[in-house]
């Protein structure tokens, strides 16, 4: 006599065609019962002489697509099933699962795109159970098709017949269409006229130097010819962005091997269903002709994707070439993805829009992840479309839920949802009206999607945040309370969530190094050394202070950076002259003079200053710029010289656990006043930082050492710490987790599920 078995499947089990897969498994051990998709997760009866081999089978041969977190199985009383179905979603619980990110277009739906007898051939809106939009266009849960931006499309005939074919690769793929029932394109001008044929009109305008701007999947793109200097020059002044670097979209990887140094790791990367921005170290001479100085000046690498929707496979491939493809912003604002807004505030910037006929329903950007040169260690430098929202697991499960706010420049917030952990996408600079609201905006629709109020609150430490106002706001909205986190402790704890430390009894060195974080003592923090034991996360070290000078404007003027820190030995300080005029000279020397400023112990700043003093930038116009022509300096120097980090000639010394940045500073200076060569004193630099972090392991009695914040953006930084400290010490990164302060919100969380 059989029992009748229960299971239950947590976790990304959602719109990645599983309850087909249970449904031809079932049939395939010949069982009798039903599979069942709920708001939280996956239910499955079933009767049977025992429950493993069916068990077993899930768990090996689940879709590529699906994340299972947890499985459990109870025996009920028998009931009798006349065969084994898929029964509609219930939607009465509270959800209790993990939300699918988006997917690129997987191999077969491209392969049909492009086969003149295929019914979908040129359609831009093919998907399958393997690929397609899924958190984007997302209006409630669980995800079935009345609840996303699909619902209006009714499925004709020819398609309802796949929907119901539990052999077809679209069996109850909620996002199916064709050309006969799907999602219409639309190419207009700026001035308002309506053209046939959308997409040869579109191609036409790409081939003509003009600028397009492209309803994607998470948001509007604008595009344009990656080989026109001309187009690029004019994309950049509409835009108001003077030199930050353009992503390409390129037509397929030979291509974008034949520009670029191509790993296997980034080919991977590029290649999955993440499809991300890849920065990857481009060629001498590009064989495609792309105008490497104005898409990216002054780096060495570019960001580079493949089409990872249908819509820009088609237009990338008529186009032959590699195109300028950027979030569709006016500068500084939240990307465009409602076609109103898109009409009204990009008719400025773009020549001519395509667009369609299906809302996207949660905004986002492109993810970009870069991979060190040496050791291909990955990192996320933005975490948006394909990765959002999912996060690795918190140890701990938070009943009642607990919402994290994060930092402020680049914005993201974390839910803990019992034992669920999610990370929205990258929410941009909390500095404009705009992204405040839109900030504010995603974040309450997230949390309808779980019909639940947070229990608990998590705000940065800084006064002045937005997100800290906005904690403090819905934390009396809600009547819950708030707790402030140090932003490096956040930093550390997210970097060590991530690698499974938070409960290692050996001690472990957090190397924290950023531009800005509100310090426990109100001074900006940012060079730090924090120090986990016993479960305490302790600062036990720092850069030594220097002087805030001129607040805001600091980051935007390396040059003011290499004045402050030139303070510190005196000498130094004359050889800036130069870079103001009479007046600021006059004006910045007497603050210093005065004293009482704001102190600072950034690291951000120090490369700032360094930049400066190497000559490399007075005045930056994007954030990082500094320190990324600073790297790409170092790395010409190394990847002439081989990978190695250059001899200090002094000795790292501290002065009770501080340490005295303004001589290092110094002692690259005149290093470079020894041997005129920008690479040189560039990588003599990054080799002292290395130095510095193996000296503070020794003086804390750490072989561990987890590193995060800004500053690991770096990717030589990284390889050097990887080569020049292992096997000495352990050394931990983030992966998954962006180590900038989009991953602030989401250590927050790590922070309180430690102490
Ligand atoms: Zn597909
Ligand atoms: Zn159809």
């Amino acid at each position: 006599m059989p029992t009748t078995f229960h299971l239950h499947i947590s976790g990304q089990v959602q719109g990645v065609g599983f309850r087909p897969f249970v449904w031809r498994l079932a049939r395939a051990y010949c069982l009798y019962g039903w599979v069942n998709n709920t708001t939280d997760g996956v239910h499955i009866l079933f009767n049977a002489e025992s429950p493993d081999a069916f068990q077993q089978a899930i768990l090996r041969e689940a879709p590529a697509l699906a994340r299972i977190t947890d499985i459990r199985c109870e025996a009920l009383p028998f009931q009798e099933f006349p065969d084994f179905q898929i029964k509609n979603s219930a939607s009465d619980a509270p959800p209790n699962l993990l939300v699918t990110p988006d997917f690129a277009l997987c191999a077969d739906c491209r392969r049909e795109l492009h086969d003149p007898t295929n019914r979908r051939h040129g359609y831009s809106f093919t998907t399958c159970t393997n690929c397609g939009p899924r958190y984007s266009i997302l209006t409630d849960l669980p995800y079935d098709r009345e609840r996303t931006t699909m619902a209006p499309f009714r499925q004709c005939p020819d398609c309802r017949t796949e929907f119901d074919d539990p052999e077809d690769r679209r069996y109850f793929s909620q996002t199916n269409s064709c050309p006969a029932c799907g999602i219409r394109l639309e190419c207009r001008d700026s001035s308002g006229n309506i053209w046939d044929n959308p997409l040869e009109n579109a191609l036409t305008r790409l081939r003509a130097g003009q600028i397009l701007a492209v309803k994607g999947i998470g948001g509007y793109l604008l595009l344009c010819d990656a080989t026109s200097a001309r187009a690029i020059q004019i994309l950049r002044q509409r835009k108001h962005r003077p030199t930050k670097p353009f992503a390409l979209l390129y037509p397929n990887i030979l291509m974008l091997a034949d520009d670029t140094r191509l790993c296997p790791e980034a080919q991977a990367q590029l290649e999955s269903p993440v499809a991300p921005i890849a920065l990857l170290e481009v060629r001498d001479n590009p064989a495609s002709g792309i105008c490497v100085s104005d898409i990216a000046p002054g780096l060495g690498h570019i960001g580079a994707m493949l089409p990872y929707a249908p819509l820009l496979e088609i237009l990338v491939q008529k186009f032959g070439g590699p195109l300028v493809a950027t979030s569709g912003n006016p500068g500084g604002s939240p990307i465009i993805f409602r076609d109103t807004d898109a009409l009204a505030d990009l008719a400025a910037i773009a020549d001519a829009f395509l667009l369609h006929n299906r809302e996207i329903a949660i905004p986002q950007d492109d993810s970009v992840v870069r991979l060190s040169a040496k050791h291909a260690q990955r990192m996320v430098v933005r975490r948006s479309r394909g990765l959002a929202p999912s996060a690795p697991a918190l140890p701990r499960s938070a009943e009642g839920g607990i919402l994290a706010l994060g930092a402020s420049m680049k914005s993201t917030f974390a839910w803990q949802h019992r034992s669920n952990t999610y990370l929205s996408q990258y929410l941009g600079d909390l500095e404009s009206f705009d992204t405040q609201q839109n900030f504010e905006h995603t974040l309450r629709h997230f949390l309808t999607l779980f019909r639940e109020q947070p229990g608990k609150l998590l705000v940065d430490k800084h006064p002045e945040y937005f997100s800290t106002q906005l904690g403090y706001r819905l934390a009396e909205e809600w009547a819950v309370p708030v707790v402030a986190v140090q932003h490096h402790r956040a930093h550390f704890a997210a970097v060590l969530a991530e690698n499974d430390l938070l409960e290692t009894a050996e001690p472990v060195l957090g190397v924290i190094w950023d531009g800005t974080g509100y310090g426990d003592d109100g001074q900006i923090w940012g060079g730090e050394f924090f120090r986990l034991q016993g479960g305490q996360l302790d600062r036990v070290g720092r850069l030594a202070y220097f002087d805030l000078l001129a607040g805001d404007k600091m980051p935007h003027e390396p040059r003011l950076s290499a004045l402050s820190l030139a303070g510190k030995w005196g000498a130094g300080r004359n050889m800036l002259e130069n870079k103001f005029s009479p007046a600021e000279w006059s004006l910045y020397r007497r603050m210093l003079d005065k004293g009482g400023l704001l102190q600072c112990s950034s690291m951000g700043r120090v490369f700032d200053g360094v930049a400066a003093l190497l000559g490399l930038a007075d005045k930056v116009s994007y954030e990082g710029e500094a320190a990324m022509l600073l790297e790409a300096a170092a790395f010409r120097y190394f990847r002439q010289n081989g990978l190695k980090s250059i001899p200090l000639e002094m000795e790292i010394t501290w002065e009770s656990e501080v340490f005295p940045v303004g001589e290092l500073v110094a002692h690259v200076h005149n290093c470079f006043l020894k041997t005129r060569s920008v690479e040189y004193a560039a990588a003599f630099f990054h080799s002292q930082l290395i130095a510095l972090i193996g000296a503070a392991a020794h003086r804390y009695q750490c072989s561990k050492i987890a590193c995060s914040g800004g500053v690991w953006q770096n990717a030589l930084l990284v390889d050097l710490a990887l080569e020049g400290l292992r096997p000495e010490f352990d050394l931990f990164f983030h992966r998954e987790i962006s180590p900038n302060d989009e991953g602030v919100s989401y250590g927050q969380l790590a922070h309180v599920s430690a102490v």
